[in-house]
């Protein structure tokens, strides 16, 4: 299977970008009753902007793109997410430093530095109703694929379903963290967004992987 380079990433940033234009109404309509009904409009925001900045200055390492794609959505995305996708981004181009290509596993280890990073920054525990809750879910799942010697395609792929089942797991659950922790009880019987786009941002990754 191909290795995960920086032409990887940029199929991957052109998909996310297309999916975040896609889902932008979905995800400002899940931040409404529970948010400020900005998450959509965020997150097509930022990646849109970073899909435009790495076109202008193509990266020539998978890490440089996710550090100018984090720095981008650090830089025009505001509340909560943009600086925790922009950690999650960043921490995990950072971690994979100069390398040109590298296997999936390699990409695993990238990725929980900046889940990591998301973590650390936020002060999200698992069940919070975060983004964690589908991000966590997905490392387990890659690392569990990948360790019982599956394809990078097919880890990916079990990836986003565990994201995806993570996001539908947030519904039952009480915000702790972030604005929607502000409505207590109320925050039940509704899907986080920000655990809803991190789902499709893996998915991305699975499709990228998948072409
Ligand atoms: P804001 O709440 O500032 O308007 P967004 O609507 O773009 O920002 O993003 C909200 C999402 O950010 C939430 O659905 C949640 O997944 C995530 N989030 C908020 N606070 C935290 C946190 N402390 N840790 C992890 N994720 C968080
Ligand atoms: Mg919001
Ligand atoms: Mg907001």
């Amino acid at each position: 299977e191909a290795p995960v380079d920086a032409a990887f990433l940029r199929r991957w940033l052109d998909t996310a970008a297309s999916v975040m234009e896609r889902e932008a109404s979905r995800l400002t309509e899940l931040d409404s009753p529970i948010g400020d009904a900005d998450h959509g409009t965020n997150m097509r925001r930022g990646f849109l902007a970073a899909r435009t900045a790495v076109e202008q200055e193509p990266p020539q390492t998978p890490g440089g793109v996710l550090v100018l794609v984090g720095r981008t959505l650090i830089s025009t995305v505001g509340g909560a997410s943009g600086p925790l996708y922009g950690t999650l981004l960043r921490r995990a181009g950072k971690d994979l430093g100069e390398e040109q290509a590298v296997p999936a596993a390699r990409l695993r280890d990238g990725l929980r530095a900046g889940v990591d990073g998301v973590a650390a920054l936020g002060g999200a525990v698992p069940g919070d109703k975060t983004m964690l809750d589908a991000l966590l879910p997905a490392l387990d799942a890659l690392t569990g694929a990948l360790d019982a010697g599956g394809g990078a395609a097919d880890a990916l792929a079990a990836a986003a379903a565990a994201a995806d089942e993570g996001a539908k797991a947030t519904i039952p659950l009480r915000a702790r963290k972030g604005r929607a922790s502000y409505l207590g009880e109320r925050s039940i019987g509704h899907q986080d967004p920000g655990a809803t786009s991190s789902a499709l941002l893996i998915a991305a990754l699975a499709d990228t992987a998948r072409e």
